[in-house]
């Protein structure tokens, strides 16, 4: 990765004074409500719209997804409130559907980037792509299968790349549902100086009153962004629901973060 100053470019574009923020619901569960959530969230500090519509649960039996007709959804809500829409993709079937419907940012998630084979498909069917891409990091405390997973997307030719630290799991239960870790990412910041970094407070933390203070300590860190799972009904969301907060909750969490602003 020579030209690692090329990876920031993308974040340039949105002309941010403030973190990048991408936030929506773990998943697309019915039209209405991706709509919903997206109008409450257009005219705020959200530059991205996420929803998961391919949903890889730990074990059977979970709701999976609402799959390829959510596409479709996300296509809506992009036209109707002019917000960028992302989605997680995890096979090469996923990225043709996604690049087909014209979602706008492409992320890997944390089970994906621990199995090099998954990678390098959806690295191959993402070719020189210039949608934007960002890479979850392993569910382990892997520092190099992060970074292997960002190489194998750099080798082909994505260049709008950005990487999602979202915690590792372990088998001792500590506060968080996924630990942090900081030390892992801020090794991959430091190697990686020009590579977006966005914090997913949401899946560290696992519950939705220690968002804001996980939020601060990305902040305090220079993080480039955050992504925050975001559900009009987040009690009844239909994944994920103990982290998700509400639109309303969400804009008085950027009322009250300290928020570094680019030109400080
Ligand atoms: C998600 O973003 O909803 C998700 C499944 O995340 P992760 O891959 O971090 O578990
Ligand atoms: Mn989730």
């Amino acid at each position: 990765m020579e030209n690692k100053k090329e990876l920031r470019t993308w974040l340039d574009d949105f002309q941010l004074n403030h973190p990048l923020v991408i936030a929506g619901p773990c998943s697309a569960e019915t039209e209405e409500q991706v709509l919903k959530i997206a109008h409450e969230l257009k005219n705020s500090d959200v530059s991205i719209f996420r929803a998961g519509i391919w949903k890889p649960r730990t074990r059977p039996g979970g709701f999976e997804g609402v799959g390829e007709i959510g596409l479709k959804w996300l296509q809506k809500a992009k036209a109707e409130t002019g917000l960028l829409m992302a989605t997680e993709v995890a096979t090469a079937a996923h990225v043709k559907l996604a690049l087909e419907h014209d979602i706008d940012v492409l992320w890997i998630g944390a089970r994906t980037t621990v199995n090099p084979f998954a990678v390098q498909e959806i690295a191959d069917a993402l070719q020189g792509t210039d949608k934007i891409v960002l890479l979850k990091n392993p569910v382990n405390p892997d520092l190099s299968l992060w970074i292997g997973g960002l190489e194998r997307l750099y080798n082909a030719n994505i260049k709008k790349l950005g990487v999602i630290h979202r915690g590792f799991s372990t088998y001792e239960k500590t506060k968080y549902r996924n630990n942090p870790e900081w030390q892992i990412a801020i090794d991959l910041q430091n190697r990686f100086p020009d590579l977006p970094l966005i914090c997913d407070p949401s899946h560290i933390t696992g519950r939705r009153d220690m968002i804001q203070e996980v939020s601060q300590q990305a902040l305090d860190l220079n993080y480039d962004g955050l992504i925050i799972e975001t559900h009009i009904d987040p009690d009844n969301a239909w994944s994920d629901a103990a982290q998700q907060v509400t639109p309303a909750t969400l804009k008085q969490m950027f009322v009250n973060l300290r928020v570094r602003k680019i030109s400080d």
